[in-house]
């Protein structure tokens, strides 16, 4: 059986001397798993579309539950975000998310265009891809059940002044009137940063190393996953 979808490689695995077993994510789908032949050889005409971040129509063969690809042609590489080492590792921790968030087969249309968009921005776009990481997350993270609440104080409804609590365990951020001991203090500038952010919209030329280590921090604690090349990226932008 033949089957054509369009989706963008997470990542893949070595299979025998040259074959890889490829992470695939598509629209219609959801993640997938398609084996791909001979592309370690020098020349292999598929090459391309065994990389992490390509985006393609894939066509595929399935035998026995299995499936392998047989064509690409080629939609977006997004090759830019190999250029900057910054935007390699923002745009890296999002394939990784999904590896680690999205099940197999599962079809979820709402998280393949916001990981379609967020590369987009952080190849084509001017914004910090530190910004465009932040804005992609906090998405991600609704999208899987863990979003996290940017109101006013969660227990008395009070506005920030100047000390804000962040209650990881729930996802919410307090006043220092309702701090019991439950969570830890952040900076002030780091919860704004993270509102702007979770509004949809990329701050721009503001530093995004603190809320990016807070996202960091949550995801491993509340979620229990890490996301290494998150952590790669806050190491090299300390
Ligand atoms: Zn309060």
């Amino acid at each position: 059986m033949e089957e054509k979808t369009s989706g963008i490689v997470l990542g893949g695995t070595n299979y025998g001397e040259n074959d890889k077993i490829l992470s695939i994510f598509t629209l219609e789908q959801g993640v997938v798993s398609a084996k791909i032949k001979g592309v370690k050889k020098a020349g292999a005409k598929l090459k391309f579309a065994s990389e992490p971040f390509c985006f393609a129509e894939y066509v595929f063969a399935s035998k026995g539950g299995m499936r392998t690809v047989t064509g690409a042609s080629l939609i977006d590489s997004f090759y830019t975000v190999r250029e900057d080492i910054r935007r390699f590792f923002a745009a890296g921790a999002m394939l990784e998310f999904v590896r680690k968030f999205v099940k197999e087969g599962i079809i979820s249309s709402e998280m393949f265009v916001l990981l379609l968009n967020s590369l987009k921005s952080i190849s084509y776009g001017k914004l910090d891809p530190g910004g465009i990481l932040a804005c992609f997350l906090l998405s991600a993270l609704k999208l899987s059940g863990y979003g996290l609440g940017f109101g006013d104080c969660a227990e008395c409804g009070s506005r920030f002044i100047n000390r804000v609590f962040f209650d990881y365990a729930r996802g919410t951020f307090i006043c220092e009137k309702c701090f019991n001991g439950e969570g830890r203090e952040i900076n002030l500038s780091t919860f704004l940063y993270l509102k702007k952010a979770d509004g949809g919209e990329p701050p721009d030329g503001e530093n995004a190393l603190k809320p990016l280590k807070l996202l960091d921090f949550y995801i491993s604690v509340k979620a229990e996953e890490n996301i290494k090349s998150l952590k790669e990226l806050i190491k090299i932008w300390e």
